[in-house]
């Protein structure tokens, strides 16, 4: 009997609990981030930072279509705020085809100069190690990054301020077992001596350019030994970085722009 007692309880508590929830849902419930009034749980829009009610929404021409969610994602409260200041009225559909069109133009003009600088270096190399080329010509350094996403960098010879080749020697101890043995009746042990084994745990280079911009490339980033394949092909590759910088370290400076003084006499 006292279980139907508490069931009865339970359901009480959990109905007048949501009865409660309803009736305060408008001191609970999420605001809308630019008039600040309690937005129905499914009525609202989400924007870059913050989410607005359906009279805010449609305020400025946002509807309930996909390209009102794709653009309003990268639009912020008060971004919004100055379109109802100023009565703007989108087109969601041809909004988003525009910003597309737009994006696809900014994607084909970094695209186009990718591949001009790159051509450029490509027929001007003076020298070359894996991404790094330089041109005496334009005594420039280009970092051709990633081809994929057409990143690159480019730096004039001045701005190499340094560049250090670091490799990390490790020196592997090898304890032999010794072996056992009896003579007359006494048991030695032989021990060899301790064998070593020189490896190297990496090897990498740092540039520095001006405005302490160091970049870094890594040619080794595991332990092996120092006189395996792999590990004289890495340093190899290293060193082929370490020719092309210094040939850019040992290009004659050029002369600072000459500061003249014109002295006007006074009356
Ligand atoms: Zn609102």
């Amino acid at each position: 009997m006292t279980s139907t007692m508490g069931l009865v309880i339970m359901g009480v508590i959990v109905v007048s609990s949501i009865i409660i929830m309803i009736k305060t849902y408008n001191r609970w419930g999420p605001k809308c981030a630019i008039c600040h009034r309690t937005m129905p749980l499914n009525g609202m829009l989400f924007l870059k930072d913050g989410k607005v009610c359906n009279v805010c929404r449609n305020s400025v021409g946002f509807d309930h279509s996909a390209a009102t969610v794709e653009l309003a994602k990268d639009i912020t409260v008060a971004k919004m705020i100055l379109m109802q200041e100023n009565q703007i009225l989108i087109d969601p559909t041809a909004k988003l085809q525009a910003k597309k069109a737009a994006e696809k133009k900014q994607a084909q003009a970094q695209y186009q100069r990718y591949h001009e600088i790159k051509d450029y270096f490509k027929d001007n190399v003076t020298l070359r190690a894996g991404d790094l080329y330089i041109s005496d010509t334009r005594r420039q350094i280009f970092l051709d990054i990633s081809m994929d996403q057409e990143k690159y960098e480019v730096y004039k010879y001045e701005e190499l301020v340094d560049f250090e080749l670091k490799q990390t020697h490790v020196i592997q101890h090898i304890h032999e077992d010794g072996a056992t043995t009896v003579v007359n009746g006494i048991w030695y042990t032989i021990s060899d001596s301790d064998r070593e084994i020189s490896e190297i745990s990496e090897i990498y280079l740092n540039m520095t350019f001006s405005g302490q911009n160091t970049k870094t490339r890594v040619f080794l980033d595991h332990t092996i030994p120092a006189d395996s394949i792999d590990c004289q092909h890495a340093l190899k590759k290293a060193e082929k970085y370490e020719r092309v910088l210094q040939h850019v370290k040992d290009q004659p400076r050029k002369s600072p722009a000459k500061i003249t003084f014109t002295v006007t006499s006074g009356k």
